[in-house]
């Protein structure tokens, strides 16, 4: 089956089709360059980028795909997490959508969609898989025995997750939001063990994450080196944040598939698109026997593709599609995959 999936639940208007597990197109249309000046999304803004983009960005998948609306045979969309009006104009696109086709709609969940996009690059998941979840509004460690029914939280972040820690530091760094990306450049030009900076939670024996304690000890240590009048050593401060990050990361992903004893590993959001996550995430993996899927930089991401391989994963399983009164929910739980 052909399935539109569509994702709005933050700053992305992202349209995908699939078949089953082959990807056919995935547009995107950002409204990041309107929030950046803020130094975070702007929730209002982002909700009339969607209006906005949501034609336009449908039509443009379609036309990629070289196939016609007729040609759709479910249409799948996140339902939550993210912000309220934002995922309110995909849920209400996609009902239309559904209904005008005469197709079956599947409102998904956004953090699964995270997990269930590594398909279309890799293949199906090996069932079960244990994944690191690290995205923007997200950091938790999940046993999945199966994406499309059954996802079980082995831990998560207890104050920041990562992706909001790299765009927390980066301000600190005077380096432009959202800072995944830009700390991940500049981090390749210094070193990780310049300066020793806490890992949180590291050897508390649970699969939880911290990471306010790492990013309040960034900005002292910036404020102190500020107030000396020498220079900050922006890569290195960058590098050895970021080694923080991803050694706690890699760590308990490992100690997860160690005590379920799951030899696949994934990581998924954006976070994964991380150049120094995937490398110490390949070498620990390597070192403990555990093979790693990480999907390409540009799908971990928010983007369409990802909620229409869970839709297609859904139609799969013979699961009951959503009826046309389903919410929006901003903080739909992650072991909710779909609504
Ligand atoms: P959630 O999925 O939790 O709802 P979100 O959808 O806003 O949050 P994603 O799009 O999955 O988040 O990920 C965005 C986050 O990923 C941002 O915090 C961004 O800084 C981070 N990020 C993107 N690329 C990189 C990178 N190369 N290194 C580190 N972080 C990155
Ligand atoms: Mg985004
Ligand atoms: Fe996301």
């Amino acid at each position: 089956p052909i399935v539109l999936g569509i994702e709005t639940s933050c700053d992305e208007t992202g349209v995908g089709i699939v078949r089953g597990h082959t990807l056919l197109a995935n547009t995107i249309a950002s409204s990041m360059d309107e929030h950046a000046r803020f130094g975070g999304v702007v929730p209002e803004v982002a909700s009339r980028a969607h209006l906005e983009a949501m034609t336009p960005t449908v039509e443009s998948a379609l036309a990629g795909a070289g196939l016609r609306f007729s040609d759709i045979d479910a249409v799948a969309v996140t339902a939550g997490p993210g912000l309220a009006g934002a995922l309110l104009v995909g849920v209400a696109a996609a009902k239309a959508y559904a209904l005008g086709l005469g197709v079956p709609l599947y409102g998904v969940n956004h953090l699964a969609a995270h997990v269930a996009v590594d398909q279309l690059e890799h293949g199906p998941l090996p069932k079960p898989a244990i994944a690191l979840l690290v995205s923007g509004g997200h950091s938790s460690l999940l046993l999945v025995p199966d994406v499309a029914q059954d996802v079980i939280s082995l831990g998560s972040t207890v104050d920041d997750a990562a992706g909001e820690a790299f765009d927390k530091v980066a301000r600190v760094l005077g380096l432009p939001f959202p800072g995944g990306p830009h700390i991940d450049r500049a981090a390749r030009e210094g070193s990780g063990s310049a300066v020793a900076f806490p890992r949180g939670k590291y050897d508390d024996g649970t699969l939880d994450f911290s990471f306010s304690g790492l990013k309040t000890a960034v900005a002292r240590w910036v404020e102190a080196r500020e107030a000396s009048g020498e220079p900050v050593p922006v890569a290195d401060v960058a590098a050895s944040f970021q080694e923080a990050v991803v050694d706690v990361l890699t760590r308990k992903a490992l100690q997860a598939c160690a005590r379920y004893d799951v030899k696949d590993l994934l990581i998924g959001g954006g976070v994964a698109a991380n150049s120094r996550l995937r490398a110490l995430a390949q070498e620990r993996c390597d070192a403990a026997g555990v093979r790693l899927r990480v999907p390409r930089p540009g799908l971990c991401t928010d983007n369409g593709a990802m909620v229409a391989a869970l839709g297609a994963d859904l139609v799969a399983a013979g699961a009951t599609p959503s009826t046309l009164r389903i919410p929006a929910d901003s903080s739909l739980p992650i072991t909710v995959v779909h609504v």
